[in-house]
């Protein structure tokens, strides 16, 4: 029933509204959206829908952010869960960040250090990457995004994820001892001088507790249980997960990745279980099982009720709001990640 109605509504809306849903949403949920995503594909589907007056965001709030950075003028974001936030973006608050730049600038000088925010992170702190001549990155991207940083200035900061900014490190080749962590609990981020002034990745001591619930032991089980099976990742999972698995990436890659598996591969994936459980679904004729059933909560606060009632508000919806200077700071930081 109420998913028919969503349905009408969003028939009788038609090209007004644009539904972005994150794939670690529920299947039901998924399976409305217009477009399906990760936080970068939808990053992008927001800045490019054109035609929508009303942009529906199902997923976190730091998503609908992002979506409320990009969007054009005539445009608003909806966010059917506004309570739904990521404990990952909440480890690194703004102010605390402003006082780790502050340190690290001193000591090795603000021309030299790039801030590096991962899009899991709240406007406020991109705004203020986005002033320091920074930039936003996802897992799609950071790769590419430390390379960037590196070729621009000595070092990398990069904020909230430590697992995320650990395996990029490495996939750019820094070596283990160039890498510090900024422990925001600590003076001067528990890092000696000596330290912070050889370091080329300093990293911000964050994480995401649905990745970080994978450890090698699952891995091991799961080549006993499936020795044929490839094992895949995401890079927010810890190092000594990265390191033995058969591949690490993005969603998006893990998504790619099981749609061009071969008919009657096995895959297991370490990842949230909505998109695990997703691709198992939409690929029967390939065996796609979860490391480990982690779920995250945060995603799981949009259901059909909350969707209907957003849409059930239109044209007078409780909309994502952000301050004039910190949209305009974090579009900075927004849009060199689109251009890297
Ligand atoms: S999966 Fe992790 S990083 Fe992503 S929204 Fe949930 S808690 Fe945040």
């Amino acid at each position: 029933m109420l998913l028919e109605e969503v349905q009408d509504l969003k028939a009788k809306w038609g090209k007004e509204i644009i539904l972005l849903a994150h794939h670690y949403q529920r299947h039901e949920i998924a399976d409305l959206g217009d477009r399906l995503g990760d936080s970068y594909e939808l990053a992008r589907a927001a800045s490019e829908a054109e035609r929508a007056r009303f942009i529906v965001f199902c997923g976190v709030r730091f998503m609908a952010e992002a979506a409320e950075i990009v969007r054009r003028e005539n445009q608003v974001v909806i966010h059917p869960a506004a309570e739904a936030g990521c404990p990952l973006a909440d480890m690194a608050p703004v102010d605390r960040a402003e006082e780790a730049w502050e340190h690290i600038a001193g000591v090795r000088g603000a021309d030299k250090v790039m801030p590096l925010v991962y899009m899991n992170s709240s406007a406020k702190l991109k705004a203020m990457v986005g002033r320091y001549g920074g930039s936003v990155c996802t897992s799609s991207n950071a790769g590419r995004a430390f390379e960037w940083g590196f070729k621009e200035r000595e070092a990398v900061f990069f904020f909230p994820d430590e697992h995320l900014g650990r395996n990029s490190a490495r996939g750019v080749g820094i070596p283990e001892e160039q890498v510090v962590v900024w422990d925001p609990k600590q003076e001067g981020g528990g890092i000696e001088e000596k330290a912070l002034k050889g370091a080329r990745a300093i990293l911000w001591k964050g994480y995401c507790h649905v990745h970080t619930a994978f450890v090698p032991e699952d891995i091991q089980q799961a080549r006993e249980r499936f020795p044929e099976a490839r094992v895949l990742v995401h890079p927010e999972c810890p190092e000594e997960v990265v390191k033995i698995a058969d591949g690490a990436g993005s969603t998006a890659y893990l998504v790619k990745a099981v749609e061009n598996a071969e008919p009657g591969s096995t895959l297991v994936i370490g990842t949230e279980i909505n998109l695990v459980s997703r691709l198992a679904r939409d690929h029967q004729d390939r065996t796609v099982i979860p490391l480990k059933r982690s779920l995250c909560p945060n995603m799981f606060r949009i259901s059909a009720k909350r969707l209907l009632d957003s849409l059930r508000s239109l044209p007078e919806p409780e909309v994502v709001t952000l301050p004039k200077e910190v949209k305009k700071d974090a579009k900075l930081a927004l849009e060199r990640m689109l251009s890297i």
